[in-house]
């Protein structure tokens, strides 16, 4: 055991045990004794007298001759030999009855004559008694008497009693026998308290460990290892100990936990917590204050709230009023989102929360500053922002944001009256373009309208995009101070949008724009009925030839009523069979007058409005899905009128218009192949006509399907050359069979002399490459001329014939037995 281990042993609470139970025995052994020295001195009294007792008895009996005779010398002789055997007994004492009294010691022997004081006590003549008092000793005695003790007893014969035997002991001896005993009492006593100890010490060892585990423990817990658990099996209330600091522990261990959570939390978080103690100056900050600012805790280190904003250039304004409002209201904070300067200069969107943060220990207030980085939300705001306000394609706002602005605007001008005119802006054959080249290509155009309509009108002026191709511009303040003259800025616009080509995959295209304006608040009070009137008027001006502008005025709206009139009407007609028909007009060689060919071109038997032209219903058509259900009947009707003619052997071929919405359907193709499966008419004699709308796309789908559609054996035509997006390099690359020059074209031809000569080079080149070109609207006769001088081989027009019915076609053109047809006839009224 090592002098540490004694240490523990003795200085730790078994020490302290040890101790107390050591006195604590000791004590009681003491007072064991205490308590047992009385009954000690009193069994040395009974045992002197019984030895007293004994002698005196063993002297009487040895010596009862002597006594009772007068030969003393016996007597004495005996007894001397007794008080050398026995050193205890300092003298015997006779009282004799005849003769006189004896006092023998080893060395002297006394007598004297019956007067010896010690007789006279009567009490002692009775009883055996054991006596210290020196008045009975004989006075003669060379004897220190005081230290002595006497034992007296009478002797008797026949039952009476005729002296007295006394023997005195040495005090002295009396105590040491009493010393000798009494020592060898406390000794087994104080043995038993080191037996009381070491047997404590033995069955102790279980409790001492456990306090030594718990010991350990504690010290363990005292050093922060909060994982350190006591173990709960022990002993009474050391398991009770064990558990309580053990829950102690865990408690500990689960706030340490929690708050080195909070600590990371802080050091780790991406806000940037910054702590003013109560006279606002800095205490502490984490390390997102450097990342987000710039700036690290210690240049903040002399800091008070206020220069800590100024460096931040925070905007410390409302700062200050939080402050004022927190020092007299505890629940208020500051809460806002603000702008910081970092220290690179770059400004950021942070959200800045101050609060009030109370210390109960300390009884003091601190000021807690979170900065939160929000330029990412602040990013996507503006994003969201703009994708809900502005257009993505061309950046200008947008529907909803005009229509937020437009109603803004309303309420201004109910205040103080200013006027101002909306422009609606549509572009002209936008769809084509859209269609044919691409949706890539119509959206760079849009883009380049976009920035020439920001180019044309005042930065005053909102522009913005409505969707598709319409575009909306709100003409600011009509009135004052120099009136604006509109009908000038609508044509100035048209013209400038017009008048410079947009360059798309190298190709030039001239944009028309039909504008429609309505005024506040002569056309409109509120945004609906002022947009509404502005689009009405928009439609007045493409309808009376585009690229033009028109005022919005009532009877607009008879029109517009008109055309969705159509557009309902259309889709009964559709499903009415009858409504739909088809007539026919000759297309003829020039030079002999001879048809050639017929083209099919639909009329509308409207029940109310009567014959309803195609130039009227084709249109309202394409903007719907319409417009495939209806050329896909005008195409059956027209194959099957051509199968017939087939059959009666007529060599003319018929020639159909194809909407470009109807080229465009993936399923085109197969369906011009059943339709030659099912009719069983030879495809060389069906001339399809394509708009050149349908080349503007330069992809590959477009070629293919041409190729397919001559492959199929049909002739292809390009109606309408000469007014869209003319261009020849097609003319080489597709497989084109005839070209119809446009009417417009041939009504120029009269009074253009530049007309004249780009027809010729057209027909030629045509020529050079076998196609056949057909002149469309000839009505007179110089027209023909003009033409047959150009050297167009083909024509169409009123100079010959107007589009007729099938009839009268054929009375004319193709004479018939009278049943075949009547036959005819009624084939046209069943379907
Ligand atoms: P388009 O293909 O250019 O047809 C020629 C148009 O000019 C026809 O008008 C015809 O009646 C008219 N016309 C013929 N000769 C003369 C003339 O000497 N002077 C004048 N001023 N006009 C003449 P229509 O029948 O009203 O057809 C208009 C347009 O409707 C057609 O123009 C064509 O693009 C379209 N269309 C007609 N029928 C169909 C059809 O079945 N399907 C498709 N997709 N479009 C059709
Ligand atoms: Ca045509
Ligand atoms: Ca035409």
């Amino acid at each position: 055991m090592g002098s540490r281990q004694i240490k523990a042993l003795f200085g730790g609470i078994f020490g302290h045990f040890l101790l107390r139970i050591f006195v604590i025995q000791l004590l009681s052994a003491l007072l064991i004794i205490g308590c047992m020295l009385p009954y000690f001195s009193q069994w040395m009294t009974q045992m002197q007298r019984e030895q007293g007792n004994s002698i005196a008895q063993a002297l009487i009996a040895a010596t009862h001759a002597a006594i009772s005779g007068t030969n003393t010398l016996s007597l004495e002789t005996y007894t001397k030999q007794l008080l050398q055997r026995q050193p205890d007994i300092r003298y015997v004492v006779f009282n004799l009855p005849k003769q006189q009294d004896m006092a023998i010691s080893q060395q002297h022997v006394i007598k004297q004559r019956q007067n010896l004081p010690f007789l006279g006590a009567t009490d002692l003549r009775s009883t055996q008694t054991l006596v210290s008092h020196s008045q009975f000793i004989p006075t003669g005695l060379p004897l220190n008497v005081e230290d002595q003790f006497l034992f007296s007893t009478t002797f008797n014969s026949q039952s009476n009693a005729i002296g007295r035997i006394s023997v005195a002991y040495r005090n002295q001896s009396f105590f040491s026998l009493m010393q000798a005993y009494f020592a060898q009492f406390a000794l087994v006593l104080l043995g038993s308290v080191c037996l009381g100890l070491f047997l404590f010490f033995l069955f102790s060892r279980k409790i001492r460990q456990q306090i030594h585990t718990f010991s350990y423990v504690a010290r363990q817990l005292s050093r922060g290892e909060l994982t350190t658990r006591a173990p709960e099996k022990a002993i009474g209330e050391i398991s009770l100990l064990s558990k309580s600091v053990n829950k102690m522990a865990s408690n500990l261990e689960a706030q340490s936990k929690h708050l080195t959570r909070m600590a990371q939390m802080v050091a780790q978080t991406n806000d940037a917590f910054v702590l003013f103690d109560h006279g606002f100056n800095f205490s502490f900050a984490n390390a997102a204050l450097q990342k987000l600012t710039g700036y690290s805790a210690q240049a903040f280190e002399q800091a008070d709230l206020k220069s800590f904003a100024n460096t931040l250039q925070l905007d410390i304004g409302n700062l200050k009023q939080a402050l004022l409002m927190m020092q007299v209201n505890m629940s208020s904070a500051f809460n806002q989102d603000i702008l910081l300067t970092r220290r690179d200069g770059h400004t950021l969107h942070v959200h800045c929360r101050l609060e009030q943060i109370y210390d109960d220990e300390t009884d003091i207030e601190h000021y807690l500053l979170v900065l939160s980085d929000i330029s990412q939300r602040k990013s996507l705001e503006r994003e969201l922002h703009s994708l809900a306000y502005f257009d993505k394609l061309t950046g200008l706002p947008n529907r909803r944001m005009f229509i937020d602005y437009l109603v803004k605007r309303i309420k201004k001008a109910e205040r103080t009256p200013c006027p101002f005119a909306l422009f609606f802006m549509d572009l002209d054959d936008f769809k084509n373009i859209n269609d044919t080249m691409g949706h890539e290509a119509g959206d760079v155009l849009l883009q380049q309208v976009a920035k020439r309509l920001k180019e044309i009108f005042r930065s005053t002026d909102l522009v913005a995009r409505l969707g598709g191709d319409e575009f909306i511009v709100l003409i600011e303040n009509t009135n004052a101070p120099d009136p604006v003259d509109l009908a000038l800025l609508a044509g100035k616009a048209i013209q400038m949008l017009s008048s410079h080509p947009i360059v798309l995959n190298g190709r030039a295209l001239t944009i028309g724009t039909s504008i429609g304006i309505a005024l506040y608040p002569d056309n409109g009070v509120d945004t609906d009925s002022l947009v509404k009137n502005a689009d009405t008027a928009m439609y007045a001006a493409k309808k009376s030839g585009k690229n033009n502008y028109a005022f919005y005025n009532e009877s607009m709206n008879i029109a517009l009523r008109e055309y969705l009139e159509i557009e309902t009407d259309l889709k009964s007609a559709i499903l009415a069979h009858d409504q739909l028909q088809l007539h026919y007009q000759p297309i003829v060689d020039l030079h002999n007058k001879h048809m050639v060919g017929v083209e099919v071109l639909a009329r509308w038997l409207h029940p109310t409005k009567g014959v309803i032209s195609p130039s009227k219903f084709i249109n309202v058509a394409e903007k719907t899905d319409l417009i495939l259900t209806l050329s896909e009947r005008l195409l059956n009707q027209a194959f099957r009128q051509a199968k017939t003619w087939q059959s009666r052997g007529f060599k003319h071929y018929v020639s159909v218009n194809i909407s470009v919405r109807q080229f465009e359907k993936p399923n085109f193709i197969n369906m011009l192949t059943s339709l030659i499966l099912d009719y069983e008419v030879d495809p060389s004699k069906l001339q399809l006509e394509f708009t050149e709308g349908v080349m503007l796309d330069h992809s590959d789908i477009t070629f293919e399907k041409f190729e397919a559609i001559k492959s199929l054996g049909f002739r292809v035509a390009i109606d309408d050359f000469g007014t869209g997006y003319s261009s020849l390099s097609y003319i080489h690359k597709l497989p084109i069979d005839v070209i119809k020059i446009d009417q417009a074209f041939v009504a120029n031809l009269l009074n253009n002399e530049k007309s004249q000569a780009i027809l010729s080079a057209i027909t030629q080149l045509c020529n050079q490459l076998g196609i056949q070109t057909i002149a469309e609207g000839i009505e007179l006769n110089t027209h023909e001329t003009l033409l047959i001088e150009c050297e167009c081989q083909y024509g169409q027009g009123y100079l010959y014939d107007a589009s007729m019915l099938l009839h009268q076609l054929e009375d004319k053109y193709l004479p018939l037995f009278p049943e075949e047809s009547l036959a005819f006839a009624e084939a046209e009224v069943t379907e």
